[in-house]
């Protein structure tokens, strides 16, 4: 990409100002344009604000931060208490590229950010951090408000279509098509999951037909389809299965999901998410392995299934033997067909219970995607390698990671880390 119409010897020289000390009319004089209104977008935008530069941000919907708000919905899990350097890890494959990110804005920058916009957050029981409020609405509107008092122009239903020859952006506005230059663009057009929020991934095929490294969206922390007979489904969709340990590639948790008409979903299925999906692209088949009784020994309940009558039926035997009712009962019964009432067959169901998926939901219903731009092509200050001057952050770059806080955290952390590399790229001397 050309340099986005930047005129490289009209700004200051000497570096970035810090953060935080913008007086009203020192202007750096750049501009930049940020495409995509969610997380990612308008944290880069109040840091690149905060240092001086004229910034517009573009977003096609209506309104800003439209996923943003649904995650509030259940809550706003802005980020994770646990100790910085297992958070970091927690980005799989890509956790080494988000470490100087990470580290430059950690949960405790999140937590102390979120208190100077009014949302003062507190510690779950699971570590987890959340905002009193428990949604988002106030932090959005707040941050929203300190956006526009640094300056940053707003500009919603203004749709991305791409480049003009000479690098300026195509936008399709309210009165038609427009053409707008910046001196630097940051794109954070988030993954590709509920799309009528916004984030619908279109721009990954345009760009991976310029030659720009990308690799395809995937569904992450989503739930699976399995088959039910007709009668379990009837009987147990939307039935939570409470108190449950599982097992897959990425190991063993403890937590609950819920049956649905389809299969699985819900927050244990998330954590194991990505380990069911990646076997079922490697092998056609996975199982999400269950403990129905993670609190019990599995000798423990032989000896008490063992000991109860035989001619009491399989529900009693459940009931009393392992104190097993309900869905988790009936999830034994249809998964192991015939019941059988031998003790020992039987504990080692109740301990170890294959559930067969069949392929991840939709991407659609995800709560995240995997995929995205290749970290290959970018530098480390998340630049596209081929194109100077463009920059990317948040769920559109291919990273995933659980649900925990990590996702925002992330989002938060590399659109501050790309405006920084942004800033430090209109800084450099002429080449
Ligand atoms: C139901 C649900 C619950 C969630 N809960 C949590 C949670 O509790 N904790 C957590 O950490 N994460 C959660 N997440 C994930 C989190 O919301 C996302 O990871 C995050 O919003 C991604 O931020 P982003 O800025 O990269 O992308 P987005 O938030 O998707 O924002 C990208 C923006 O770019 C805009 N855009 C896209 N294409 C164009 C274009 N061509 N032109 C102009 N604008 C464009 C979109 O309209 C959108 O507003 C949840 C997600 C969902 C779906």
């Amino acid at each position: 990409m050309a340099r986005q119409g930047r005129d490289r010897h009209s700004g200051p020289s000497g570096q970035p100002r810090a953060g935080g000390d913008r007086v009203a009319g020192q202007l750096t004089g750049r501009r930049v344009a940020i495409v995509g209104g969610g997380p990612a977008g308008l944290a880069a935008a109040e840091r690149l604000a905060e240092i001086g530069h004229a910034v517009t941000v573009y977003e096609r919907m209506p309104t800003f931060g439209r996923k943003f708000l649904l995650a509030g919905k259940s809550g706003l899990n802005l980020t994770h208490s646990e100790d910085f350097a297992r958070f970091a890890t927690r980005f799989g494959a890509a956790s080494p590229r988000l470490q100087a990110a990470l580290a430059a804005f950690t949960p405790e920058d999140v937590r102390a950010w979120a208190a100077g916009l009014g949302s003062e957050t507190f510690v779950g029981s699971s570590g987890r951090v959340f905002p009193t409020a428990m949604k988002a609405s106030p932090l959005l509107r707040a941050w929203l408000r300190r956006l526009e008092g640094l300056g940053v122009a707003l500009r919603p239903r203004h749709h991305w279509l791409g480049f003009t020859e000479t690098g300026a952006l195509r936008l399709q506005a309210p009165e038609g098509e427009i053409e707008a230059r910046a001196d630097a663009v940051l794109l954070a057009l988030g993954g590709a999951s509920w799309p009528r929020l916004g984030s619908d991934g279109a721009w990954l095929p345009r760009l991976a037909a310029e030659g720009i490294p990308a690799r395809p969206f995937r569904p992450a922390n989503c739930g699976f389809d399995r088959d039910w007979s007709a009668d379990f489904a009837t009987r147990f969709a939307g039935e939570p299965v409470k108190a449950v340990a599982a097992l897959s590639d990425a190991g063993r948790s403890q937590g609950e999901f819920v049956v649905t008409r389809h299969g699985i979903e819900g927050s244990l299925v998330y954590a194991h998410a990505a380990a069911l999906r990646d076997r079922l692209e490697r092998d056609g088949a996975a199982a999400l392995t269950l403990d129905l009784a993670p609190g019990r020994q599995q000798a423990d309940l032989e000896r008490s299934l063992a000991r109860q009558p035989d001619k009491a039926s399989f529900a009693n035997r459940l009931r009393k033997g392992a104190g097993l009712a309900g869905v988790k009962a009936a999830l034994l019964r249809e998964v192991l067909g015939a019941p059988t009432p031998d003790p020992v067959q039987l504990a080692a169901a109740i301990k170890a219970l294959p559930l067969d998926v069949l392929r991840p939901r939709p991407l659609d219903e995800a709560i995240s995607s995997a995929g995205g731009l290749d970290f290959a092509g970018l530098t480390p200050d998340f630049m596209l390698r081929d194109r100077p001057g463009l920059f990317a952050a948040g769920e559109m770059l291919d990273w995933e990671a659980p649900t925990g806080g990590y996702l925002l955290t992330a989002c938060f952390a590399t659109g501050r880390a790309a405006a920084m590399g942004l800033a430090r790229w209109l800084e450099e001397p002429a080449g």
